[in-house]
């Protein structure tokens, strides 16, 4: 008798066969990109395009295919060519946790459904604490996404200040945060959700090194208070998207305590450089944050999306998503750490703490140590690199492992210069050998890198500077 479609979509036998043939092309991609030869980082394909490709597989496409189909057409984040978006290169082991995670699909908003990652959750989120340099008095959730983590963070920050209950009765009042006009786009959004209006968020301008400008502190504070706004946090980026930089978390920390807010540090790219030995000092002040977020899927080598929400004081992590105002852990009640869902803001979420704690298990604290520091001396010796060529000119000399650069000549003006980087770096992108990304500062247009790829070395970075100058001295002649 043929199977019905339930049987062949739960046939264990078909299963193990596409699962050790899906494994094998993942063996020989990892080895391929980490030595780039696969050829290029990203198969450029227009939008339209990719759709009637994918349109016409769907209706005549060799089902067979379909793993490797993918494979070729998608960005190679294992290529050490690959310098472009904040995303790790996974550590593999993860996607096999994935995998676990997304078979066994527990769905963690209560113990029952997820009770072995539940405790994996609160022995990593204990661990980051402990590197933040937070007590036992500190807890943790792991969520999806800084996005997400920063907009629970702020609403905690939200519960923890302001004595009105916002949360049950709307707002009173008009509230504020400080943060830095450098900061992720996310922390404007966090505030918009919470309907601070464009008045509550209130944007420190940063100084010549793109961190926020701790001497103009007083000034935005003071004349958020003159307009009846009552601020109650204060966002530190550790470091910011654009450039890399880290803010002066030590002076955030004096400025907050002083007028009584609440701190806290998107950590999401650059926290794990609590694991650095050479860089935690650009984290120095940290653990006297409110609240930190730090995302596994960018600087700890995981697959997207976990993050990190750490907070000093585990009550105020209890409390986010109250709905009785009053609630207060005493010290007779027993704290069910266990039941996640009532402190993220998901109900249902992927078994996550399977990556952190796997990473954990075989490599220690050390191997965040090793690659944290790795791409953060990269990019110095990249700056360097680029210093040292009259033809380059860097926005600020890094401090992580992000770095701005433009293509630069004496017979341009900025308009022309402007253009031409833009230009080069849709080359590049239609090129894929590299794949690199670009943004504006101050109107000014910049090619960005990240180096997130844990196999990148100078060499490979001297490949994409004489490309660029291969590229700029075609389009230049064109142009001029
Ligand atoms: C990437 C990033 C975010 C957003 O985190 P997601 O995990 O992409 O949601 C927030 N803040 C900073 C500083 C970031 O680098």
């Amino acid at each position: 008798m043929d199977k019905s479609l339930i049987e062949k979509a739960y046939d264990s036998e078909f299963f193990a066969q596409m699962g050790h043939k899906v494994i094998d092309q993942l063996k020989e991609h990892l080895e391929n990109s980490i030595s780039s030869k696969n050829g290029k980082v990203i198969p450029w394909n227009s939008p339209e395009k990719e759709l009637d490709f994918w349109k016409d597989f769907l209706e005549k496409g060799d089902s067979g295919l379909f793993f490797k189909e993918i494979l070729n057409r998608t960005t190679h984040t294992h290529n050490p060519k690959y310098v472009g978006h904040q995303v790790a290169a996974t550590a593999p082991l993860t996607a096999l946790t994935g995998l676990l995670s997304s078979f066994l699909n527990n769905g963690m908003a209560v113990y029952e459904m997820g009770i072995s990652p539940t405790a994996m959750e609160r022995i990593v989120t204990d661990r980051l604490a402990e590197k933040v340099g937070y007590t036992d008095q500190s807890r943790g959730v792991l969520t999806s996404g800084g996005t997400l983590a920063n907009l629970t963070a702020l609403l905690a920050a939200r519960k923890a200040m302001i004595l009105h209950d916002v949360w049950n009765e709307g707002h009173s009042q008009p509230l504020g945060i400080m943060v830095s006009e450098e900061a992720h786009y996310c922390v404007d959004r966090a505030a918009k959700i919470m309907g601070l209006g464009n008045r509550g968020i209130i944007k420190v301008p940063v100084n010549d090194s793109f961190a926020m400008g701790i001497e103009k502190l007083e000034q935005y504070y003071g004349e958020a208070r003159s307009q009846g706004i009552h601020v109650f946090a204060i966002v530190g980026s550790a470091p910011s998207t654009a450039t890399g930089t880290y803010d002066n978390l030590e002076a955030i920390a004096s400025f907050a305590e002083k007028h009584k807010l609440w701190f806290h540090v998107d950590g999401a790219h650059g926290g794990a450089a609590v694991f650095s030995k050479k860089y935690k000092p650009l984290l120095n002040g940290i653990e006297k944050s409110d609240s930190v977020v730090i995302d596994g899927h960018k600087m700890m080598l995981m697959p997207t999306i976990t993050t990190a929400l750490l907070f000093k004081n585990g009550n105020d992590s209890h409390q986010t998503f109250s709905q009785k105002a009053d609630y207060l852990l005493t010290d007779t009640d027993e704290e069910d750490w266990y039941n996640g869902g009532k402190r993220t803001f998901e109900c249902t979420k992927t078994m996550m703490s399977l990556h952190w704690y796997l990473m954990f298990k075989l490599y220690g604290d050390d191997i965040f140590d090793e690659y944290v520091t790795r791409q953060y001396d990269l990019t110095q010796r990249f700056a360097s690199l680029l210093g040292n060529d009259k033809n380059f000119d860097i926005a600020v000399k890094p401090t992580s492992n992000i770095l701005c650069f433009r293509w630069v000549h004496p017979d341009l003006d900025m308009e022309k210069t402007n253009v031409l980087n833009e230009s080069i770096r849709k080359e590049l992108l239609e090129d894929g050998e590299f794949y690199l990304v670009q943004t504006k500062l101050n109107g000014v247009h910049y090619m960005r890198t990240s180096l997130m790829n844990p196999f990148t070395t100078l060499e490979h970075l001297e490949e994409l500077v004489q490309k660029i100058k291969n590229i700029a001295e075609k389009q230049s002649k064109r142009t001029s």
